[in-house]
């Protein structure tokens, strides 16, 4: 791969383009299909299938094929400044967030705390898929006009577990899309609607893939396109599944049918309440056949360029792992804390969670491909003996 542009922009004269991102990224299993380039490109020429299979960008011109554009030959380049997998972009969100990039022990990207926190509210913590706490954050982030909306994951009208992405703009609609889904949702691209209200002060909630978007972008000036993003709220992951995870193993296999299930959460195995009370378990090595394309090659587990990074992992079912990155993030926190809407705890009490956040981001990190840019894998120790080639539980 060529890298002879470095970020950030400023020092090298920035002129990678659509060819640019076709041939480093999209072609080469780097994308993660986050649409961060769909919903900055100024010219609309980047299309999207939030469909089952797919999940990647294309080129909707096809005047000069579908790996080059009429506006990347005149100059356009907010793709690539876009992209949280294009080049240097580890290093790029890194110093720009925290002035600094992550010594190379610090395998769970750089925070100021590490709490474990649940909604007060008791509805906000029941609905939510760990503490509630993401839900019961939008909530306070809209009533104290920090957004104006967010960009999250919402479903189907006619499908409960298919995930599109929505704009929410109360707590009613908040509520409404808590909980996880584990297919793939690509929430930037509810940034249209967004900006088809006028609105200008929004929160994303997205895996790290997503959330790296905005500090890469305002790293590599992609121009206004990034001003909307105010507040990033990460999830922790390692993994999405592919749709056809619900025919072709939960239905055929275990004959639990979609429409009939309440709940789901990954917790050491693949754990799926039904309508009718019953729970099951299915082993995590089933599944990994279903694992979506796009994450194959992912190194970011812990969300690492969000404001506030949050999973649920550890021993507690009920609280949220909440990791506090920057200077905004600590201040909403000390705030909502102050407010009484959370509550919380350190982390560090959790011994387990503590480690399964390092081994976890470990994991993720050595899937990144030696031939890209190094920084992710920088630090990240070699694995101590083979495990029969499984891949690690999810939570
Ligand atoms: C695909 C996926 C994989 C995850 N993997 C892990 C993991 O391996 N380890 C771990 O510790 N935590 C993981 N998490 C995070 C965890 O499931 C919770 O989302 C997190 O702990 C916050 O819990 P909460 O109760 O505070 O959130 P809630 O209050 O329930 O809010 C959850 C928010 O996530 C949004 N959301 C739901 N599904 C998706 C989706 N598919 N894509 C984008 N946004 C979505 C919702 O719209 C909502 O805004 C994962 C989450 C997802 C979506
Ligand atoms: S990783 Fe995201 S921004 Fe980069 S090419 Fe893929 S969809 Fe576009
Ligand atoms: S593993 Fe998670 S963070 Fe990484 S690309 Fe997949 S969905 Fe995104």
């Amino acid at each position: 791969m060529t890298t002879t542009e470095s970020a950030p922009a400023s020092t090298t004269r920035w002129t990678a383009q659509w060819k640019e991102l076709y041939e480093e990224v999209i072609t080469t299993g780097l994308c993660t299909g986050c649409a961060g380039c769909v919903v900055t490109c100024p010219h609309d020429v980047i299309g999207y299938e939030h469909e089952e299979g797919k999940y990647k960008p294309f080129h909707i011109e096809e005047e000069l094929g579908l790996d080059n554009c009429t506006h990347g030959e005149k100059g356009c380049t907010t793709c690539t400044r876009a992209c949280p997998r294009f080049r240097q972009w580890e290093e790029s969100a890194d110093m720009h967030l925290f002035g600094r990039v992550r010594e190379p022990n610090e395998m769970s990207g750089i925070w100021r705390q590490l709490l474990l926190t649940r909604a007060s509210d008791k509805t906000q913590h029941d609905r939510g898929q760990d503490g509630g706490f993401v839900t019961a954050m939008l909530t306070w982030l809209l009533k104290n006009d920090y957004i104006e909306g967010a960009m999250v994951s919402g479903v189907e009208p006619d499908d409960a577990w298919k995930a599109k992405p929505v704009l929410v703009r109360t707590p009613d609609e908040v509520l409404a899309t808590a909980g996880s889904r584990y297919t793939y949702c690509a929430n930037p691209l509810a940034l249209k609607e967004a900006k088809e209200l006028g609105l200008t002060k929004l929160a994303l909630v997205g895996m790290g893939c997503q959330t790296s978007a905005p500090p890469v972008m305002w790293d590599r000036k992609a121009g206004k396109v990034g001003k909307p993003f105010v507040f990033n709220i990460g999830l922790l992951c390692s993994k999405t599944f592919d749709d056809a995870i619900f025919p072709e193993l939960f239905e055929a296999k275990y004959g639990l049918k979609k429409a009939d299930m309440v709940k789901m959460n990954i917790k050491g195995a693949f754990q799926i309440w039904m309508k009718d009370g019953s729970f099951h378990e299915i082993n995590l090595k089933e599944c990994h056949q279903w694992t979506r394309e796009g994450c194959k090659n992912c190194p970011d587990f812990a969300a690492e360029h969000s404001d506030i990074a949050t999973g649920g992992i550890g021993k507690d079912n009920d609280w949220t792992l909440t990791i506090v990155r920057t200077e905004l993030g600590e201040e909403v926190i000390t705030r909502m804390i102050a407010d009484g809407v959370i509550e919380s705890r350190p982390a560090q009490e959790d011994e387990v969670a503590m480690k399964l956040l390092r081994t976890l981001s470990i994991v993720s990190r050595r899937r990144w491909p030696q031939w890209a840019d190094g920084a992710p894998a920088v630090g990240v120790p070699e694995p101590k003996k083979k495990v029969d080639g499984a891949a690690p539980a999810a939570h």
